[in-house]
């Protein structure tokens, strides 16, 4: 395998582990990143998606996801 691509490999890995190290300051649990698309209506009245990317976690999945 050519050096180039086990260091692209040892980067990614990187990567995946500073994100799942993040915790929740209230349950110290992981908190996962996640992309959340709510329903929101504009000033002339029209319903229109809302991008949102947010952490994760058993503390705040209800109040996202109802
Ligand atoms: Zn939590």
């Amino acid at each position: 395998m050519p050096k180039k691509d086990r260091s692209f490999t040892a980067k990614l890995a990187h990567e995946v582990r500073t994100i799942a190290h993040e915790n929740c300051p209230v349950c110290g649990k992981d908190r996962v990143p996640v992309v959340h698309y709510a329903s929101v209506t504009d000033d002339q009245g029209n319903w229109r998606p809302q991008r949102r990317r947010i952490k994760l976690c058993d503390c705040n999945r209800k109040q996202i996801y109802g």
